[in-house]
């Protein structure tokens, strides 16, 4: 039987946990910052697009922080750990075997099904479900080999 695998990743995960229970935050710049508030482990889409770069030291951002008025959040991980569960529990109703690769990612083992689904309608399914269910937007991106 051949394998096929869809790699399932939330987009900007943190800080979309951040965006989902504050709803004045819709098209705001976002940034999530380390343990010790030290550096940057989260941009939302709009944060990415001022060319905030992952890790930076957010000493070294400050002045585009308050130019840009972007909403700066400590970690807040057992609300990234609730979020991600349930996604996972989406992901787990939709396909017969997850596979739980990090807090924001899994494979979804789809080998055997490409013969009963349009697996590119399967993916655009998976993305609608999770952000129906959980709010979270998703990438899917299907192929043979998990790499
Ligand atoms: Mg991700």
């Amino acid at each position: 039987m051949s394998q096929i695998f869809a790699l399932v990743d939330c987009n900007n995960f943190y800080a979309s946990c951040e965006k989902l229970f504050a709803p004045q935050l819709k098209n705001v710049p976002v940034l999530v910052l380390s343990n010790n508030d030290g550096c940057v482990v989260a941009r939302s889409r709009e944060a990415k697009a001022l060319g905030i770069k992952m890790g930076v030291p957010v000493f070294k951002i400050k002045q585009l922080i308050a130019k840009h008025k972007i909403q700066v959040f400590s970690s807040n991980y057992p609300l990234y750990a609730d979020m991600s569960s349930r996604v996972m529990r989406t992901l787990e109703a939709l396909a017969p075997r997850v596979e739980v690769y990090s807090i924001d990612e899994a494979f979804l083992d789809l080998s055997g099904l490409d013969k009963l689904f349009d697996l590119e309608s399967f993916g655009k399914q998976v993305k609608a479900k999770v952000d129906k269910d959980t709010g979270i937007q998703v990438c899917v991106g299907i192929a043979p080999l998990k790499l």
